[in-house]
C-alpha cells in the first residue's frame, strides 16, 4: 500500500501532505530537500486528510481534533468539472478580511461556476493541500 506523508515545511513551518517525498511547500513556494523530516504518515488520502489537520494544529486541542476528524471519515470526491487551481482562486477572491472562509462562501463559488461538487468535500481537498485550516468557530483560515 502507498504511504502517505506529512511534512513540515522549514520556512514557513506550515504542514501539508504528500504523497512522495515533498518537493515544494504549497504555501511558500520554498524548495524542500529529500532530507525535511516527515512527522507523520497516513495510510490512506483520508487517515493524510487527518494527519495534515493535526499537524497543523495547535497541541493542546489534537486530541478533540482527531476524535472528531476520526469519526467523520468519508471517502474523497475528486475535483472534476473546475479545475482546483480556478476553484481556488475564487474562494480566496470571496474570503474576507484576515482569510477567513466561510462554508456560505464556498457554497457561492460553486453556485457561481455551477459545480455541483459538494462544498464540504471541496473543503476537505484544500486542506489536504495545506490550503487552508479549519478554525474553532467553524471557518476556515486561508494559509497562503
Ligand atoms: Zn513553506
Amino acid at each position: 500500500m502507498e504511504k502517505w506523508s506529512v511534512v513540515r515545511c522549514p520556512a514557513c513551518k506550515n504542514c501539508h501532505g504528500t504523497r512522495t517525498r515533498a518537493r515544494q511547500c504549497p504555501h511558500c513556494g520554498q524548495t524542500l530537500a529529500s532530507t525535511t523530516p516527515v512527522v507523520a504518515t497516513a495510510d490512506s488520502a483520508a487517515q493524510l486528510r487527518i494527519e495534515v489537520a493535526l499537524a497543523n494544529t495547535p497541541k493542546e486541542i489534537r486530541d478533540e481534533l482527531r476524535i472528531k476528524l476520526e469519526a467523520s471519515q468519508e471517502p474523497l470526491v475528486a475535483i472534476n468539472s473546475t479545475s482546483p487551481r480556478r476553484l481556488y482562486a475564487l474562494i480566496v477572491d470571496q474570503a474576507g478580511e484576515g482569510g477567513i472562509i466561510r462554508r456560505r462562501d464556498v457554497e457561492d463559488v460553486l453556485n457561481k461556476v455551477e459545480s455541483d461538487m459538494d462544498a464540504d468535500d471541496l473543503l476537505d481537498q484544500l486542506e489536504i493541500n495545506g490550503t487552508i485550516i479549519r478554525r474553532q468557530d467553524g471557518t476556515w483560515q486561508l494559509l497562503e
